[in-house]
């Protein structure tokens, strides 16, 4: 069944324009259309394409509590310029509590293995929350963003939390988003004029050096983890 709806998907909606697929999208998906922010340069695109647009789109993201504060920054400014709403998800008080009293405020540094619990915690869980009774979740994802996104495609079906994944800028590079963010004055996080590619929480995030890979400053300590944070891995 999933197999099918993706494969419709594709036929129905492979030559049409970025906006035109999301509204399609919307009016199929009535109600239960969910696109996902942690206000990168790539997620400012689409939430720019949502909201000059009027798209029925809810737009979330998740707060882990870690983030920088430029990141907070772009988040006021979004909201304020589009004047929509993005709805905040917290992790759970009690589990993080827990986990935070038993290991440590920093215990990511410590192993993969407390480093994939704390991003279970901030945001596997919570995103688990926000996608419940949706069908379809758009995401920022670029195939150039990492090996591991470079099999991806436009529509797949997210098996873990049964939803049908829409990744419109597939194709973008970073110069196509740089472009497009300039000419409509979108919003932007000003980590990335400082080396900051791909941007999470403040202390699991670093600039990149000319040539190093993108997700490089992404839990730059780990050497052979797969530097994914679980939300993609489904
Ligand atoms: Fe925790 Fe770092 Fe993952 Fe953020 S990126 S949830 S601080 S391990």
């Amino acid at each position: 069944m999933s197999e099918q709806l993706i494969q419709t998907l594709n036929t129905e909606f492979r030559e049409k324009e970025t906006v035109e697929v999301m509204r399609g999208l919307a009016s199929r998906f009535e109600g239960s259309i969910v696109f996902t922010t942690s206000f990168g340069i790539e997620d400012q695109v689409v939430t720019d394409m949502i909201f000059r647009n009027d798209l029925p789109v809810k737009v979330i993201t998740l707060d882990t509590g870690r983030l920088f504060e430029e990141t907070y920054k772009v988040y006021n400014r979004t909201i304020e310029k589009y004047g929509k709403p993005i709805y905040a998800y917290y992790p759970d008080r009690e589990t993080l509590e827990k986990f935070v009293s038993e290991k440590g405020p920093n215990s990511f540094y410590e192993s993969v293995e407390n480093r994939k619990m704390c991003c279970h915690i901030r945001k596997v869980e919570p995103l688990g929350r926000a996608l419940k009774g949706m069908s379809c979740w758009i995401t920022g994802i670029r195939a150039s963003q990492s090996n591991n996104r470079g099999n991806m495609d436009f529509f797949e079906w997210d098996g873990g939390f049964s939803v049908v994944k829409y990744n419109p800028l597939l194709k973008w590079s970073l110069d196509d988003c740089r472009e497009h963010v300039k000419t409509n004055h979108v919003p932007y996080n000003v980590l990335h004029d400082r080396g900051f590619v791909s941007i999470g929480c403040a202390p699991c995030t670093r600039a990149i050096q000319p040539g190093e890979d993108f997700r490089a400053g992404r839990w730059w300590w780990e050497n052979n983890s797969k530097k994914e944070c679980g939300l993609h891995s489904h």
